[in-house]
Parts: C-alpha cells; sequence; structure tokens
C-alpha cells in the first residue's frame, strides 16, 4: 500500500512525465498564439509555478528566460586548468539549477543548454578530436533523483560524453567543508578505468564551486596521460561565496 509521501511523489513522478510529453509535443508548435494557448491548456490541467521567480502557471515565465541568455566567462580552477561557465550560479539561474537538481523538475533541462552550450563552445572553440568527459555523479545523488543532472544537461545539447571514470570511492560530503579540506577530501576519488593516454579531454559539470571536483578530475585524467584542455559548466559561483567556500555546492564527486 502506498504511503501518502509515496502517492505524492507518484503523483509528482506522473506530472512530470506528462509535463515532458506535451513539452515534446510543443516543440513542435512554432512560437506563437497556438503555442501560447497550449502552454495556457497544460499549466491549467498541470498547475506549475516558474522555477526562476515562483509566478504561478509556467515553469519558466518569459522573464525569467531572459535571465538564462548565457553570459559567458571563466576563471582558472587550478593551475593550467580554466573552467568557463555560462551563467553565474545567483539569482534566477541558482533557482533554476535547484529546480532541476533538488526538485526534480527535468523539464528545466532544455532551458539551462544555451548556457551549458555556451560554455563549451567558449572552451573548445576548435572541437575537433576533443572528447567530451561528464563528472560523474553519486550513487545516491542518482537513487535521490532517479536521473543524471549533468547527463541530462549533455543529452539536451546533444552532446554524448565519453564515459572514463570508475565509480567514486566513498568520500565525504564536500558541502560542508573548506578550500583545502576538499581538496584532501577528494584525494584519489576518481579512478580512469580505460585508456585516455593521448586523448583531448574537455571536462563537463552542472555547476563550479572551489573547483576542486574538476581538479581532481583532471589529475586523474592527467595522471592517465590524457590532456585536459578545460572545463565547462552551466554556472559558477560568484567569486565571494567561492572564497567564502562555505556554500551550497553539493557533495562531490558523484559517481553512477
Ligand atoms: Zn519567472
Amino acid at each position: 500500500m502506498l504511503r501518502p509521501s509515496d502517492a505524492g511523489s507518484a503523483r509528482g513522478a506522473v506530472r512530470g512525465a506528462l509535463r515532458e510529453a506535451v513539452r515534446v509535443a510543443l516543440r513542435e508548435v512554432q512560437h506563437g498564439a497556438l503555442h501560447e494557448a497550449l502552454l495556457d491548456a497544460l499549466a491549467f490541467v498541470l498547475p506549475v509555478d516558474c522555477a526562476g521567480c515562483g509566478a504561478p502557471d509556467r515553469a519558466l515565465c518569459a522573464a525569467c528566460r531572459v535571465r538564462l541568455e548565457p553570459e559567458p566567462g571563466s576563471h582558472l580552477a587550478g593551475p593550467g586548468l580554466r573552467v568557463w561557465w555560462g551563467l553565474r550560479y545567483e539569482g534566477v539561474p541558482r533557482q533554476v539549477i535547484l529546480g532541476l537538481k533538488r526538485d526534480g523538475r527535468t523539464g528545466l533541462a532544455r532551458a539551462l543548454v544555451p548556457a551549458l552550450a555556451a560554455a563549451v563552445v567558449a572552451a573548445a572553440p576548435d572541437p575537433a578530436g576533443i572528447r567530451i568527459v561528464a563528472i560523474p555523479g553519486t550513487r545516491a545523488g542518482f537513487r535521490r533523483r532517479g536521473f543524471d543532472p549533468v547527463r541530462l544537461l549533455l543529452a539536451r545539447a546533444g552532446l554524448t560524453p565519453w564515459r572514463v571514470f570508475a565509480p567514486a570511492r566513498p568520500h565525504l560530503a564536500q558541502k560542508r567543508l573548506g578550500v583545502q579540506e576538499r581538496d584532501r577530501n577528494l584525494r584519489g576519488a576518481f579512478r580512469v578505468s580505460r585508456e585516455v593516454a593521448g586523448h583531448r579531454i574537455l571536462l563537463v559539470d552542472d555547476v563550479v564551486t572551489s573547483g576542486a571536483t574538476l581538479r581532481e578530475a583532471a589529475r586523474a585524467l592527467h595522471d592517465a596521460g590524457a590532456e585536459v584542455i578545460g572545463a565547462a559548466v552551466v554556472a559558477s559561483t560568484p567569486l565571494r561565496a567561492r572564497q567564502a567556500s562555505r556554500d551550497e555546492a553539493r557533495p562531490k564527486p558523484r559517481a553512477l
């Protein structure tokens, strides 16, 4: 027998699947009156709030969509490791990413694709011969969400990652650790499980915070003989928060 919470999550899953199915159908309809009418009908049947601002009846309102337009930038996450990002992890972008990762609103992934794509293009303007490697998620994260956000984003972007990492060893959650503690915590967390020597690799993740996860993944790949040309992420935690290092980064690395 279903407990109320099970029934609630099952209902949520059904709603999510329905929304996604309708959204797929909507993609066939060009923007215009019919498109708007269908969105209104969908909101009536399956009420949603805007993931960015909480406004009723739209999964993402027009004003918040504008806030997701990429403004790419980069910083060094470590010696020789430049990370490119499409958005700053604050305000509307942060709310939408949390909507995807924390609330499981997978339909939001598509709205984040331009930011990820902009970061990938900036990091690898000449993509020939470059392989994309996603930072792997933890089993616990996958069980909780039922999907891997980074892989979902890549799939929506039409990009196929190259699987090179074995499941990560057990590790402490990163959330409450300082920068140096994060690096220590992750040391040896990633194990390369296939031949990567000589390959050129672009790392991809959803959010960069301290950069510890990207540094450790890059170190493991470098040790295995690969060249890591850089990293691309949807959003970067603003500098002041990175320096504070105690923020809302989720536990990493994640291994499937
Ligand atoms: Zn909004």
